[in-house]
């Protein structure tokens, strides 16, 4: 029996198989998506239906280009597809005395030449006064940075993908896989599928999809809140930028309330370990308190009223930077994992790693992203992580 053949199949359609597509249908390549449920849906990592954009990233300055790059690859997809995805509110990379956020950021944005201001927590409170904070909060506002709605974005990559010969199969999941002297085949409860390459982006999955590595990942269960508040005027978009803000406690961002819906927060820092099959999908009232405390001491007119909440996975790396390579085994195979909380702004830049990984020999994975970082020896914990722990200890 012959094999319906592919140039590359896509292990899970949710937000880097999506990105994938895209830019394997740029290419103009013959590839296929297998989802194990509908296009876009709330069980794995890109429920919650909003996520910041900004480039002046304090994570590492390594992430700048890229974002900048994503942040382009956004605006194109929305002239091809004729649907805004990408909203500029501006944005607070926000921190307590003590803590680096802000700083990082701003060394991020100086380094790359980013639009951006330095800020007291007075001159934060006078320009938006939703903020009660502290006089000695510093702060880098980023004009350029915003949010992309997700379903939109998710719907908008995959329609282009498709509209250039993609094939998605929704609601097929992926039982095997093996590799075959040069190629690979894929096994569904429907059919074997043949190609020369495979590019999985299992998310939460991934563990379970490329057990044989072995990787260093770990599953965080994560809660996201919308709370009512007494004056949405003051939280609307054009008063109220995006924020992420560090202090002891946490490390909270947020968003400009839209129409109809409450103030979306939630914390970046904590979750409990979990597993997608497994995942306690109820949202407990007293989980509030990972937040609250801070919406009370920080914002104004916070009620604890949740209008609604959502549960989401991270996946993370040890040092919170993604897996984006081939293989060790199989240079047929490529992943894309661990996005550890901050992947969703990318997945146009990841999808063009992706496909590049998998269709040009010569492509190497940047060094920040490579699977051999995790060889024994390698540090296992993201030194940012330590110094906010010890940050928290001292504040
Ligand atoms: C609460 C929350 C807030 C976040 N906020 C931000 C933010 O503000 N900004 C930002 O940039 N990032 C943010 N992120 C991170 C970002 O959403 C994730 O990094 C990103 O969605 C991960 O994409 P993924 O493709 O790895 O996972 P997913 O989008 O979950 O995709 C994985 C897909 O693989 C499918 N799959 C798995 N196994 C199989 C199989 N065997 N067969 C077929 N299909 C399979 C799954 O069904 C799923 O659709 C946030 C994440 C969460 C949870």
């Amino acid at each position: 029996m012959s094999l319906e053949h592919f140039s590359v199949i896509v292990l899970g359609g949710g937000t880097m198989g999506s990105g994938a597509a895209w830019a394997l249908a740029r290419r103009g390549v013959r590839a296929l998506v297998l989802e194990q449920f509908s296009h876009v849906h709330s069980f794995g990592s890109h429920s919650g239906r909003i996520r910041i954009i900004r480039q002046a990233y304090a994570e590492s300055p390594e992430y700048v280009p890229l974002a900048r790059h994503a942040d382009a690859l956004w605006g194109q997809l929305e002239e091809e597809v004729g649907r805004q995805v990408l909203f500029r509110t501006g944005g607070l990379d926000m921190a307590a005395h003590g803590f680096p956020q802000a700083r990082h950021a701003r060394a991020s944005a100086e380094q790359f030449g980013l639009p951006h201001e330095w800020l007291t927590g007075e001159e934060i409170r006078r320009r938006w006064p939703a903020w009660t904070i502290g006089d000695d909060w510093e702060a880098c506002y980023s004009p350029d940075s915003g949010f992309l709605l997700v379903e939109p974005a998710l719907q908008s990559l995959m329609l282009a993908a498709t509209r250039a010969g993609v094939v998605l199969h929704e609601h097929e999941p992926v039982r095997e896989w093996r590799t075959d002297g040069s190629g690979v085949l894929v096994r569904t409860d429907r059919a074997t599928y043949a190609a020369d390459h495979l590019i999985v982006t299992a998310g939460a999955w991934s563990e379970r999809v490329l057990a044989a590595l072995g990787l260093p990942l770990t599953v965080l269960r994560k809660v996201v809140w919308w709370f009512a508040v007494e004056d949405p005027s003051i939280y609307a978009i054009g008063r109220f930028p995006i924020f992420i803000a560090e202090s002891v406690l946490g490390t909270i961002y947020g968003f400009p309330i839209q129409t109809g819906t409450g103030l979306r927060i939630a914390n970046h820092a904590g979750g409990q370990r979990a597993s997608p099959d497994t995942l306690d999908r109820t949202v407990h009232d007293a989980e509030a308190d990972e937040v609250l405390p801070f919406a009370r001491r920080y914002l104004r007119g916070v009620t604890s009223q949740v209008v609604e909440s959502a549960v989401c996975m991270y996946t993370m790396t040890p040092d919170e930077h993604f897996i984006v390579d081939r293989t060790p085994d199989s240079a047929q195979v490529v992943l894309g994992a661990g996005f550890s909380g901050h992947g969703f702004k990318f997945a146009p830049v990841i999808g063009e790693m992706l496909a590049s990984l998998a269709l040009d020999p010569s492509s190497r994975p940047r060094p920040l992203f490579a699977i051999e970082r995790f060889r024994p020896g390698f540090p296992s914990e993201n030194p940012r992580r330590a110094a906010n722990r010890e940050s928290a200890d001292h504040a």
